[in-house]
């Protein structure tokens, strides 16, 4: 991932954040500029590529969110068996 490009597509939408929020509170905003925002969020989005959410499960001891591969629990150090059930 380019951070210039990243960079670019962040500003693009603040842009359209800041032209959203500067319109006057009687006047609604444009379905144009809407749909812009949403354009511009949609392109950042498929930049960042994420992907699925990290595999967690729940920590039956202090029930923290922590990863499903892991052996000890990072909050409590409790050892937890291995590859747990979806939570
Ligand atoms: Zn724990």
């Amino acid at each position: 991932m380019k951070e210039t490009e990243l960079r670019a597509l962040v500003g693009r939408v603040q842009e359209q954040v800041a032209l959203l929020a500067s319109t006057a509170p009687s006047a609604a905003p444009s379905e144009n500029d809407k749909r812009e925002l949403t354009r511009r969020w949609d392109q950042l989005v498929q930049h960042l590529a994420l992907g699925p959410a990290p595999d967690t499960r729940v920590c039956p001891s202090c029930s923290h969110t922590i990863m499903r591969a892991a052996t000890l629990c990072g909050y409590c150090w409790m050892k937890l068996p291995e590859g747990g059930r979806h939570a």
